[in-house]
């Protein structure tokens, strides 16, 4: 995929983490990831947050307390 870059990579990490991109995409993806530090870090907090959310869902749904560490996680490239 052309044009890979660290917006693109957030834009897709949402669908790769739900195994919904094809297989090129996910390439370039892992591809990213490998190359650059930042996203391979923001893949790796999703990606363990995704964890503890699915197990709280099968419960009570999503914590309060998750909630906001998405949602500053989602924002920490911005700003400043
Ligand atoms: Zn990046």
């Amino acid at each position: 995929m052309p044009g890979m870059n660290c917006e693109t990579f957030g834009h897709f990490l949402g669908c790769w983490l739900d195994g919904k991109v094809d297989g090129s995409t996910r390439v370039a993806l892992q591809a990213h990831s490998m190359l650059c530090p930042d996203c391979r870090q923001l893949h790796a907090t999703r990606e363990s947050l995704r964890r503890i959310v699915d197990a709280s869902n099968a419960d009570e749904g999503m914590p309060t307390f998750i909630a906001n560490i998405i949602a500053n996680t989602s924002s920490a490239r911005r700003g400043t």
